[in-house]
């Protein structure tokens, strides 16, 4: 039976609880445990698809179809298990259910309460499916004290006393502030924070301090004492110079030796660590450096395309150079010329988005990309914007567009309504909820052997996730492959084009799925690999 770790965060957000507790995962599984993580997020949407990346950033896809938070990206990068739509869970979905049920009459006439019928709602979406597991980590959203966090805190407090000491540990992730006035490291902030876990009825067990001095051990001694834990569960977690280092920095500094002795596993098998020194080294240790311009909207929030950032850093890894990025906002080639922007990078990426503003500027970003042949690499919303340009600028197709903004002359994007997933048939209805209506989740693609993707996967049957509504019309493929601009994957029903390339361009793919999603710092994406790679032929021309 699984074991139980909750993961808290108090004093500030963003402290990287998404992070630790991806590393903590990771270090577990280097000593051979079955692991899985878990997010219990206390906002009421639903689910984060609705929310616009500037509110809250990325929306995290899993193969089963789920819009999740971004942390369960970090989940998958550093354990390589693949996330479920039973991995992420809102208030707002729990209340969903509870309300349902009352209105099914499942209460049986009685009054519906946060405790227990919300409790046990989020200790039934908690426990669930977990039988096979050694571990399973539940990371707690936002900090303690929060009024809309309550019902997972209260939650987890009855888990963990209905499965005891040996089968839960609670671990709260805390600032330790360095004031520089003073000189000093401060304990207060942890004290409150810890205090206020308690009056809810929490004791930590391990408090996991991040720091951006090393902590003393007079300080540890003292901050276990007022939090009521003894000093070697007082885990400093300080700065480092790259994430990838965080299971190592973890390890050296006690935080998954203590929890087995909290769990009482004596006999654990030291971890391997090796891989994650190796991808450590490389990042540290390159070769070289491309930098590579991606043109987008959500630019000022860094976590909108954290998947993206991370997919090309592995890329980099995989070629042993540093990958520079150019966040560029595709509304300044509204104005300004592009080539000002462009010219000194190795690649162009065009990331996956929605709506009307900065089109036309993505658009001029392919253009420069097309003609002055660097690479490119289209996502989504930047396969779309990839063939409106080869239509306008290659068939003559002025006024081409896509139907996601207004009525083009020539729909080149398109809705489709209907396709085949496996043996069933799939609807889509135009004027559907916007929760509802896209293409979510893994769908399998046929390559075209001898394609340039093909060779770069080195298969021609692939399977990758999608979130999006609208699909290449192939009412005008026929024309723009006339125009050397070809479908080289397909959905299995050959109704959806999936991969569209230019076979006489040094790297010009566009795909309609998010290969991001499924890289990771141990097996980079081959396409992101790829890229890279024809990025740094490009920085031996430029
Ligand atoms: N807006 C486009 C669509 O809905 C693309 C979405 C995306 O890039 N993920 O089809």
């Amino acid at each position: 039976m699984a074991r139980l770790i909750f993961i808290t965060g108090g004093v500030v957000s963003s402290l990287g609880k998404g992070l630790a507790s991806a590393a903590l995962g990771a270090l577990l599984q280097a000593r051979g445990y079955k692991v899985r993580l878990r997010k219990l997020d206390p906002y009421l949407n639903v689910d984060p698809g609705t929310m616009s990346p500037f509110q809250h950033g990325e929306v995290y896809v899993t193969d089963d179809g789920a819009e999740t938070d971004l942390d369960l990206g970090h989940y998958e990068r550093f354990t390589g298990v693949s996330a479920l739509k039973s991995d992420n869970v809102t208030s707002g979905r729990i209340y969903q259910r509870v309300i349902e049920k009352e209105r099914r009459g499942g209460y049986l006439g009685r009054t519906v309460q946060v405790i227990p019928h919300v409790t046990d709602m989020i200790k039934e979406f908690v426990m669930d499916g977990t039988d096979d597991l050694d571990f399973l980590l539940v990371e707690i959203g936002g900090t303690v004290g929060d009024i809309e966090g309550l019902p997972f805190f209260e939650a987890i407090r009855q888990l963990g006393n209905e499965l005891g000491r040996d089968r839960a540990a609670f671990l709260h992730l805390t600032l330790v502030p360095y004031i520089e006035a003073a000189g000093e490291l401060k304990t207060k902030p942890t004290q409150h924070s810890v205090k206020e876990l308690r009056a809810i009825g929490i004791q930590p067990d391990i408090l996991l301090c991040r720091a951006s001095h090393p902590i003393p051990d007079d300080e540890r001694r003292k901050i276990g004492l007022f939090c009521n834990v003894s000093a070697e569960n007082v885990i400093p977690a300080l700065d480092l110079d790259t994430i990838y280092r965080v299971p190592m920095a973890y390890h050296e500094a006690g935080l998954d030796t203590q929890l087995l002795k909290h769990f009482h596993i004596g006999n654990a098998p030291e971890p391997d660590l090796s891989r994650w020194q190796q991808v450590v080294e490389r990042v540290k240790n390159p070769e070289g450096e491309v930098r590579i311009a991606v043109v987008g909207k959500y630019m000022q929030v860094k976590d909108s395309y954290k998947s993206l950032s991370e997919a090309l850093t592995h890329g980099g890894i995989a070629n042993n150079v540093k990958v520079h990025m150019d966040w560029i906002d595709s509304e300044i080639f509204e104005r300004d010329d592009a080539a000002s922007f462009l010219e000194n990078v190795h690649g162009i990426l065009v990331p996956g988005g929605f709506g009307e503003r900065g089109t036309e500027g993505k658009i001029e970003a392919v253009k420069f990309a097309r003609e002055r042949k660097v690479p490119f690499f289209g996502i989504c919303y930047g396969l779309h914007m990839a063939v409106i340009e080869a239509a306008r600028d290659l068939a003559g197709l002025d006024g081409a567009g896509t139907t996601e903004i207004g009525k083009p002359k020539y729909p080149v994007i398109g809705l489709m309504t209907e396709w085949v997933k496996g043996n069933q048939v799939e609807k889509r209805v135009a004027d559907g909820d916007m929760g509802g209506t896209m293409r979510l989740g893994a769908y399998d693609s046929v390559l075209t052997p001898g394609s340039r993707v093909a060779e770069v996967y080195g298969t021609t049957n692939i399977s990758e996730r999608h979130r999006h509504r609208y699909e290449v019309n192939t009412e005008y493929t026929p024309l723009l492959e006339k125009q050397g601009f070809k479908v080289s994957g397909w959905s299995p029903d050959k109704r959806l084009p999936e991969i569209m390339e230019i076979p006489e361009h040094p790297w010009f793919i566009g795909v309609q799925f998010h290969p991001e999603l499924k890289s990771r710092p141990l097996e980079p994406h081959p396409l992101f690999s790829s890229f890279i790679a024809a990025a740094v032929q490009q920085s031996r021309l430029v």
